[in-house]
């Protein structure tokens, strides 16, 4: 039934002269996210606004749950092209638009008419009341409400013409790509995958690092990692991920210092190498999971402490959220399933019974001294031997 979709895009940001930049990448991911769906599609950007219009058969289901999860998108109209723009021509498509689209017409309508193309003989108003008309004479059910319609049919008049009624809620944000890159701490926890979905929203492509440290966690914690990665890559679009293998430098804390620090001391390691990792792939942050209180080593203490040896920004979009409201976020984007299959977490391998809760800076740092003449090439090795994998859509 429907040839083609308008897509509507969300205002902030597009004012001005960066506005082309917004759309182009809004087109570039529409464009590399309807790669996966059945049929060929034509992307094009008319008079500020994107049009996607199918070129063979599709499967309309699809196409929608591909688009409710582009970032950018705040709403999806189905669209009735009519390639010739003859009035009686307009006329058909729209009665044929409505005897498909609703098989009870019981309902208050109004046509709202934008005419781009100005040669067209009628103005904007004509048309509105012209088809308004027509319509009521072929659906005596259907009666014209102007102020507040419960049916609100538009005609768009460019080099073809557009004909609409319904507009699909999209997730709105920023498309993907607008604002830099960030490296986003990825466990195989509920919350970081959220952070990184929140984070993208906003226009920022995601790299991320794993720690791993086996065999104390299996082959089968790191595919759970891997297919949070790809989950999130449904939104984020393609993720570079990393894994380093964390054991022996998670032994040496453990050996050298005390154990109710060694929860903070190994996230200061961890926020060390994701920064080298992050300045490597051109990163303009990190992103973790963190929220406030959450856990012992995410006090306010235990937060200054771990952010004492970050240089980049650390983004943290679920410091004061709830884990209620952070769990229905993974449920809503998918990730939660897998979050929470039970396999080993590095963070609690090695994990003292009573974890300082307000860590003191000047102890901690005191405490890593016990490292210095072994880290650095603990942390070297574990560059030597990471993993690199590239998650796609
Ligand atoms: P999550 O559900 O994201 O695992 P959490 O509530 O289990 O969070 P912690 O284990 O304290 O909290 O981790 C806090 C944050 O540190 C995580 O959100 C994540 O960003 C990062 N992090 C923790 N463990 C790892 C790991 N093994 N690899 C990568 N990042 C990690
Ligand atoms: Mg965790």
């Amino acid at each position: 039934m429907y040839k083609a979709f308008l897509i509507k895009y969300s205002e902030i940001g597009i004012k001005g002269k960066n506005r082309y930049v917004f759309e182009d990448a809004l087109c570039k991911n529409i464009s590399d996210a309807l790669k996966k769906a059945e049929g060929d599609f034509k992307i094009s950007k008319e008079q500020g606004r994107i049009y996607i219009e199918a070129l063979t058969v599709y499967d309309y289901d699809e196409v929608i749950s591909i688009l409710t999860k582009v970032f950018g998108i705040a709403a999806i109209c189905p669209v009735m092209l009519v390639d010739d723009k003859e009035w009686e021509s307009v006329c058909a498509a729209a009665v044929s638009h409505v005897k498909k689209r609703y098989e009870d017409r019981n309902f208050t309508f109004k046509v709202e008419a934008k005419r781009g193309d100005k040669n067209y003989p009628y103005t904007s108003p004509e048309i509105g009341s012209r088809l308004g008309e027509v319509l009521i004479n072929t659906f005596p059910e259907m009666k014209v409400d102007v102020h507040s319609p419960q049916v609100r049919i538009t005609v768009e008049v460019r080099s073809k013409v557009y004909i609409y009624s319904e507009s699909i809620k999209g997730l709105n944000g920023m498309p993907v790509g607008t604002s830099g890159k960030a490296m986003l701490l990825l466990s195989g926890g509920i919350d970081s995958p959220v952070a990184g979905y929140m984070i993208a929203k906003r226009g920022v492509k995601l790299a991320a690092v794993y720690f791993h440290a086996p065999p104390y966690t299996s082959e089968r914690a790191k595919k759970k990692v891997v297919s949070l990665a790809k989950k999130i890559a449904v939104y984020a679009g393609s993720i570079r991920l990393y894994t380093i293998n964390f054991t022996e430098i998670q032994m040496a804390i453990y050996e050298k210092c005390p154990h109710d620090e060694l929860t903070i001391i190994m996230r200061r390691y961890m926020m060390r190498i994701a920064e080298e990792l992050a300045k490597r792939e051109e990163c303009l942050g990190l992103i973790t999971g963190e929220s406030i209180g959450q856990v012992a080593s995410q006090t306010m203490h235990s937060l200054l402490c771990t952010n004492d040896v970050c240089t980049l920004p650390v983004y943290r979009p679920l410091i004061a959220f709830d884990k209620q409201d952070i769990v229905e976020i993974s449920q809503k984007i998918d990730t939660f399933e897998t979050s929470i299959l039970p396999y080993e977490d590095c963070c609690t391998i090695f994990v003292a019974k009573h974890p300082v809760t307000k860590p003191n800076l000047n102890v901690i740092r005191k405490s890593e001294t016990k490292l210095e003449e072994i880290i650095d090439d603990m942390i070297q090795r574990a560059y030597d031997t990471m993993e690199i994998e590239d998650m796609e859509i």
